[in-house]
């Protein structure tokens, strides 16, 4: 099967040499499985593969067992130069990496409870002896200072050693919140938010923390480009809900990661079943499990599932991210911190220069 179409793409030529893709060593795995067609794509630091990608997906489909198509783009390197995570050519040099991971959490639309997972997750690491520090880059509605008690801090104070992050709980937090009045929504374009971006994670004095988590704004149009084209994010988490029509957006918000070559360390489903606060019984108000077959079929890992409870929605105005605590709602979201965490150790390492077989 693989065969097949490691013919069909070598009749594409490799717009460097002339060459089959197969022939010039641009294929660095080519894998049908369950009617995904996986095609790992070696792409120059300055090339862009729009194009070629185009010509890949069609001379797949036409292959009859394929009905969907994933191309991995991996930085190709000339001989002799180290492993790099591939990383977009507008993104702007960090003087220093603010964490020793930086992780996004982002999601395809607004509502979906994205807010509630990073801030959850963060309190998840904190509370397993990670030093933690969240970067609210939500500009549209930030939610963060009123998951973390913080609606009354107001500006952020520069002393010699920086921005100087505000704490709750033991976890440092930045919010575009902060700056901004609530109820007066400010109007962001995208060389401002770079800018922003880029002086909050440059200019403060994280205390080189374990993780970073970038709350997103929700979406995938120019702001949230701007920031994942800005920030060299070693990850990304998607926050879905169960319907259809999330995964649709989830779907395209790892398309906007993959556009900047950023990892997606993978999917969480939120609001998966409602726990009935006086019986515990489950009800699958949404649906329940789409996410785990989307991760499946988009081969990214699915990193756990979080139920609709009240309790998690009233601990949200609380100011104390439940995950803090004991109970089931916060150990889903423990065992979902560690495996973001071992999805990020595996991205981490470098690209692998093996072929997939079937
Ligand atoms: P987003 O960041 O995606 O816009 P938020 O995190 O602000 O979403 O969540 C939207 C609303 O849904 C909030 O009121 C929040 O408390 C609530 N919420 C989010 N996840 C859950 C959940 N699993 N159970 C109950 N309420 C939730």
């Amino acid at each position: 099967m693989s065969d097949e179409l490691i013919e069909k793409l070598d009749r594409i030529p490799d717009p460097a040499s002339g060459k089959g893709l197969h022939a010039a060593g641009r294929l660095d795995g080519v894998a049908i499985r369950n009617g995904v067609a996986t095609i790992v794509l070696k792409v120059g630091a300055d090339e862009s593969p729009e194009a070629l990608k185009q010509s890949i997906e069609s001379a797949a489909m036409a292959l009859p067992d394929v009905e969907r198509v994933r191309i991995i783009s991996t930085l190709q390197r000339s001989q002799g130069e180290p492993a790099a995570p591939a990383r977009p050519r507008q993104a702007a040099p960090a003087a220093k990496k603010p964490a020793k991971q930086v992780i996004a959490v982002a999601a395809g639309k607004g509502g979906v409870g994205k807010s509630t997972v990073a801030a959850n997750l963060a309190a998840a690491l904190g509370k397993s002896g990670r030093r933690v520090a969240v970067l609210d880059a939500d500009i549209y509605g930030p939610s963060i200072p009123r998951l973390f008690g913080l609606l009354d801090t107001k500006g952020l104070r520069k002393t010699d050693t920086g921005i100087e992050p505000a704490d709750a709980h033991g976890v440092k937090i930045v919010s575009m919140g902060f700056l901004t009045k609530p109820d007066q929504p400010v109007v962001w374009r995208g060389p401002m938010i770079q800018g922003a971006i880029q002086q909050f994670l440059n200019d403060t004095d994280w205390g080189d923390p374990d993780v970073l988590i970038i709350d997103m704004p929700p979406g995938t149009g120019d702001a949230q480009l701007a920031i994942a084209q800005t920030v060299a994010i070693d990850g990304a988490v998607i926050a879905c809900t169960p319907q259809d029509l999330a995964l649709d957006d989830a779907r395209k918000a790892m398309a906007m990661f993959e556009k900047t070559h950023t990892p997606i360390l993978g999917l969480i489903e939120n609001m998966s079943v409602f726990l009935c606060p006086h019986c515990g019984e489950p009800s699958e108000i949404f649906g329940h499990g789409g996410t785990r077959a989307e991760a499946e079929a988009m081969g990214v890992p699915f990193l756990g599932e979080i139920p609709l409870t009240i309790e998690l929605r009233e601990r949200s105005d609380s100011g104390r991210p439940l995950a803090f605590d004991e109970g089931a709602v916060a150990d889903a979201f423990a065992r979902a911190a560690e495996a973001m965490l071992e999805s990020a150790g595996e991205a981490r390492k470098p690209a692998p220069e093996i072929v997939l077989t079937d």
